[in-house]
């Protein structure tokens, strides 16, 4: 995407604005099942959590992909954007019976992630077959707070809790079609996900009806330059001969599947604002944009890097600033950033916005939500109005004080 056309699609459709390239998700399709093309059976799930636009689900259908989903809400999001329920699983974390109960009713493939869930749901549906997500407690990557395999983590079945699994699936009679594991959204190290799919493997052969295996997801993208990103086609070439194996010794060949959202979608997006203000104080140059944590809250919430260019004096000098929001609280993107030369009415683009960036935007300082644009062969899409005071209204009652 190059600037002159990002400009553009501001000039049409105002600031602030999403923007997503169908081609590089697309490109990032074809590397994942690229890498794994020596493998018969592969299916990849796309997490709606990372990009929940409706046309984007709709893209992955276009490429045969499936969905992964993590509440009720995105599975009838999926069946909307045209999806077959088999084409899609459900892993959710902490949620009701009962709603893992109407999920399974509309035919989706459930993973149960506790061993409370699945002993009640074997007892009520012994015949709908449930995939199981274990923990392997390896820690995919540095970060805490986006690590989910480590012992303390709330998600999973322990791998140390396999004995009651299976006495579990032997009082009930319930059905193990799948074993699931999702250690995180960092793999940095190929020989760790490796040793996390060896430990898989070992559950695996103790279940006899399995029809898949679910390595979940944790690629990861570069954000800024010299960033690891996850060496898919390495990981290619290791897994498929563990997995090939696996399948040999089991006596039947399963489906592996995988269940990525950052990797397919976060190259493909950028955000753009508009610099409201910019403002010396007596160490700090500040460049307010109209947007902050309500519209991209990773740098805030995670310490994320996102990459920022001056679309409007790109070949300007570069200079020191600090890029903040509108909000009223601390929302800094960006601390002590070389940009090339920012004056007020510029646009600021911020690179990697395709995965939870536009997908946990709120409505905080009753502010609109930004609108999303799809350039799509050579054309730009709307797909998402920007919002207006009606959506802010929508679902107020107001009573007679
Ligand atoms: C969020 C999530 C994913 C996607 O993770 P990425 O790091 O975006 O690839 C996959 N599986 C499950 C169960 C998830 O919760």
């Amino acid at each position: 995407m190059n600037n002159q056309l990002l400009l553009s699609l501001v000039e049409k459709y105002g600031s602030p604005l999403y923007v997503y390239d169908s081609e590089i998700i697309e490109n990032q399709y074809k590397r994942l099942t690229n890498a794994f093309k020596k493998i018969k059976k592969v299916k990849i799930n796309y997490a709606v959590k990372a990009l929940s636009n409706v046309n984007i689900l709709k893209l992955f259908k276009t490429y045969g992909a499936g969905l992964d989903t993590v509440s009720k809400q995105e599975v009838l999001l999926g069946l909307h954007a045209g999806f077959k329920p088999k084409d899609i699983i459900y892993t959710p974390n902490g949620v009701s019976l009962k709603e893992i109960e109407d999920v399974s009713q509309m035919g989706v493939q459930i993973n149960i992630d506790n061993l409370s869930i699945l002993e009640q749901f074997g007892h009520h549906f012994p015949n709908v077959p449930v995939c199981i997500r274990i923990n392997p407690h390896i820690l995919a990557g540095g970060n805490h707070k986006i690590s989910v395999g480590h012992i303390d983590s709330k998600f999973g079945i322990s791998i140390h809790q396999v004995p009651h699994i299976l006495r579990i699936v032997e009082n009930t009679k319930m059905k193990i079609n799948g074993i699931h594991m999702h250690t995180g959204s960092d793999i940095l190290d190929i020989d760790v996900f490796v040793s996390a799919a060896e430990i898989l493997f070992d559950v695996a052969k103790q279940f006899d009806h399995l029809e898949f295996i679910d390595f979940g997801s944790g690629f990861k993208v570069p954000y800024k330059l010299g960033d690891i990103s996850t060496d898919i086609e390495e990981l290619g070439e290791k897994l498929t001969e563990r997995f090939n194996l696996f399948c040999k010794n089991y006596g039947k060949e399963l489906t592996l599947m995988f269940e990525p959202g950052k990797f397919l979608v976060s190259e493909s997006g950028c955000f753009l604002a508009k610099v409201n203000v910019v403002k010396q104080t007596t160490s700090t140059v500040f460049a307010g944009v109209d947007s902050g944590f309500n519209h991209l809250i990773r740098p805030m919430f995670y310490d994320s890097y996102h990459e920022i260019v001056n679309l409007s004096n790109p070949d300007g000098k570069n200079r020191y600033y600090t890029v903040v929001g509108y909000i009223c609280e601390t929302d800094t993107f960006a601390s002590n950033r070389p940009i090339h030369e920012i004056h007020e009415g510029d646009i600021l683009c911020f690179k990697n916005a395709g995965a939870y960036c536009f997908s946990m935007a709120s409505n905080y300082n009753s502010r609109y939500k930004p609108a999303e644009v799809l350039i799509h062969k050579g054309n730009d899409f709307l797909i998402r109005n920007r919002e207006t005071i009606e959506d802010i209204l929508r679902n107020q009652t107001e009573i007679n004080l």
